[in-house]
């Protein structure tokens, strides 16, 4: 099975992404990830995607398109979970061309629906495990807060140190990947669209506002896995 997860930074992807992959044993694809993780090591790719990310812009086309390609072939087998792409009309039509020409499909886009000023907050108060990412923590939810130890916080999980994410500190890109997202002619809204007019694809749109355990629930409903 092939899902494409949308929904706007601080909706709550990565946490319902990370139960989804599990319950349905497929590859996690996370194009922030795998860039966040392009910058940690310095390669050349990172280097030129990290002036993007900093100032809450999309990496260019080509080189997003090229990684996430090389990332699906290599989950082909298994099935994946896209989460990050597509971000825009055009990324969304590329990636249908892609996919054909690949010999795969997507079976069901999962959009989590959020308002603009709760996304916001949200981002503002995540907080990302330094020795895993997988392991959601936030400092307004209480199914996902961080422990405590002599004033500092840490890893809910496995009480590793906490970050925040780089480009979380900076209010207008955090703005600007807001307006990405709400964008209906180009933007990421306009490939939901895209995804909702198109009858050989299932879409599932779901309320963000519910707790983690609603929102997972209703979702592997409708991907009819019972939970
Ligand atoms: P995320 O972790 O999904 O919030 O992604 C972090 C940043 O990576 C975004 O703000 C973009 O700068 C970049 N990025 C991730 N996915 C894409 C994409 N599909 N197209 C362009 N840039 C992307």
């Amino acid at each position: 099975m092939n899902i494409i997860l949308i929904g706007p930074n601080g909706s709550g992807k990565g946490t319902q992404g990370s139960i989804i992959i599990k319950k349905l044993k497929l590859n996690h694809i996370e194009t922030g990830a795998i860039l966040r993780k392009q910058i940690t090591d310095s390669t050349v790719l990172g280097m030129k995607a990290s002036q993007y990310i900093n100032k809450g812009e999309l990496v260019p086309d080509e080189i997003i398109i090229p990684m996430v390609l090389e990332a699906l072939k290599e989950s082909k087998k298994q099935g994946w979970l896209l989460d990050g792409f597509p971000r825009s009309l055009l990324q969304a039509k590329k990636l249908e061309i892609a996919l054909y020409n690949s010999g795969m499909k997507i079976d069901y886009v999962i959009e989590i629906q959020l308002d603009r000023y709760i996304a916001k907050l949200r981002i503002q108060g995540r907080r990302i495990c330094a020795v895993n990412n997988h392991h959601p923590n936030h400092l307004a939810y209480d199914a996902i807060k961080p422990i405590k130890k002599e004033n500092q916080l840490y890893c809910r999980v496995c009480e590793g140190s906490l970050i925040i994410r780089a480009d979380d500190y900076n209010e207008a890109g955090i703005d600007k990947r807001l307006d990405i997202y709400y964008e209906k002619e180009k933007g990421t809204m306009a490939a939901v669209k895209y995804y909702k007019d198109k009858n050989n694809i299932k879409l599932i749109s779901i309320d963000g506002s519910l707790s983690i355990r609603e929102v997972s629930k209703k979702i592997l409903n409708q991907l009819q896995y019972n939970t």
